[in-house]
């Protein structure tokens, strides 16, 4: 076959096929109705349930809040059997739709699904399922409600609109269940924009008296230093999606993330969860792991790197809000003291980072393996490596490049970075101290290697007792300049 005529019929194949969905939600009876159907005389013999959602790196099978079930074709009801596990079912005959109820469930970091009189909210990997051999085509979603006053929000696109029902579009699965969606006649919206790119505040839950351009003040300043740091904004629209009142926490989506949020609670004091969340939409939805991409939500993806893609985003939440101005360079470094402190006792000197962030599957938090958390060790690891690579360049180069760099090697939907990608990056900025260096921060249980990542500039002393010491000294503005980006 020539590749045109390939093309063209692969071309001609996707873009026929659509999986719909259709949502509704029984606020009655606590249970949501979920339909979908394949269209076009196709039929599946397999429908799953995730085992697991993004960003929660614990199994916990949403097959298991699915109440009832049938599967039909051409509308005839067929048979269906247990797959082999919770989360699978076979239908040996086939089956061209499926028609199933399900209940609330919550992850470690967000509810999947609320219904309520006048809201809901709606997280898909504790709601949708997908048929084998449709997840990578289109898939259309009709939310049906109430009243034609219900806005339906989310970072997908907009279809149909009729009175009773609303339509969203996703490329694909992946697409479809990594954007949480809001809908009820009360939910509010405030848009801001940075690089020509619309960012939308979202308010939902209890937000009454809530000043949603407050929070678009602080929040800004993370898209324009991710503009600055990586030159592009890689998404048609942002929202930060704030649940007020509802479960703390929050999660990253792709071109959106839901945090939960106080009613009473200042923009200002949420403002390192949001800063977090945002830096997400480039580490870890973009630049991820081999195994976090593409997604196989069957089985655990193990990496040894979410010391990285948690640790080392909360970094840069809190690089960004000091580069944003949001906090001054001794506050930013009183905090990074404070981290190294955590790190320097206990079970933190007995399990590395690499391994905390390989057997977090073993625990059921999704915070790390042993007793200690990927979140502090992975944001000291970043401020130690940032140090280092900076120290060891003659101030000419920082963790910004190793982070620039991933990007361009991630970015665009590739296949993700393999772990020891990381560490060949730090050697290539920081030069070949940085092996042992980044061995002994990562790999290595124990204290992070500070008189070595600090060796060339013998003018800072680190230590817990006094935290960093800085002679007076020619260089000693090389220092001055953590964590601010590098003018070349
Ligand atoms: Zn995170």
């Amino acid at each position: 076959m020539n590749r045109i005529l390939a093309l063209a019929l692969l071309l001609g194949a996707s873009l026929g096929s659509t999986a719909t969905y259709t949502f509704t939600a029984n606020v009655a009876d606590g249970l949501a109705t979920v339909r979908i159907e394949l269209g076009q005389h196709r039929s599946s013999k397999r429908f799953d349930m995730p085992a697991w959602a993004p960003g929660d790196y614990a199994i916990l099978d949403y097959g298991q809040y699915v109440r009832s079930i049938q599967f039909k074709r051409n509308g005839q009801v067929v048979e269906h059997k247990p797959g082999s596990g919770p989360n699978t079912w076979d239908i040996p005959s086939g089956a061209d739709s499926v028609e199933y109820t399900i209940a609330p469930s919550r992850g470690n970091f967000t509810p999947n699904l609320r219904m309520r009189d006048k809201e809901t909210f709606i997280s898909g990997p504790g709601v949708f399922g997908w048929f084998e051999g449709a997840a990578k085509e289109q898939q259309s979603l009709w939310l049906t409600r109430p009243n034609a006053d219900w806005k339906v929000v989310s970072s997908l696109r907009t279809g149909q609109q009729e009175p009773n029902r609303a339509e969203v579009i996703a490329a694909d699965y992946d697409e479809l269940i990594d954007a949480p969606i809001v809908a009820g006649p009360g939910v509010r919206v405030h848009e801001f924009i940075v690089g020509g790119k619309p960012h939308w505040i979202v308010g939902y839950g209890q937000t009454e008296g809530v000043d949603l351009p407050a929070f678009a003040a602080v929040s800004k300043g993370a898209p324009e230093q991710a503009l600055l740091l990586f030159g592009e904004l890689p998404y048609q629209r942002y929202l930060f999606m704030f649940d007020f009142g509802g479960p703390g926490g929050g999660l990253e989506h792709r071109d959106s993330a839901r945090m939960g949020i106080s009613p009473r609670q200042s923009p200002a004091s949420a403002r390192g969860l949001i800063y977090h969340e945002y830096v997400h939409t480039f580490n870890v939805k973009r630049i991820r792991a081999e195994a976090l991409g593409p997604f196989d939500y069957t089985k655990p993806a193990i990496t040894g790197t979410l010391w990285w893609l948690e640790g080392v985003t909360d970094y840069y939440g809190e690089v960004f809000q000091m580069r944003a101005g949001h906090i001054s360079r001794n506050d930013f470094v009183a905090e990074m003291r404070g981290t190294f402190d955590q790190v320097s006792s206990g079970r933190y000197l007995e399990v590395s980072a690499d391994e905390s962030s390989r057997r977090v599957w073993e625990t059921r938090g999704s915070f790390g393996f042993g007793g200690i958390s990927y979140y502090t060790k992975g944001r000291a690891a970043g401020a130690l490596l940032d140090l280092a690579i900076r120290a060891h360049s003659g101030g000419k180069r920082s963790l910004d490049d190793v982070m620039r760099k991933l990007w361009d090697e991630c970015k665009d939907d590739r296949p993700g970075y393999k772990d020891a990608r990381i560490r060949e990056l730090c050697v290539e900025f920081g030069g070949a101290a940085l092996g042992p260096i980044y061995d002994a921060t990562i790999m290595k249980a124990g204290p992070m290697p500070f008189a070595e990542a600090l060796k060339p500039w013998p003018f800072v002393m680190f230590s817990r007792d006094q935290g960093f010491v800085v002679a007076a000294d020619a260089n000693a503005a090389d220092f001055a300049q953590w964590p601010l980006p590098i003018k070349r």
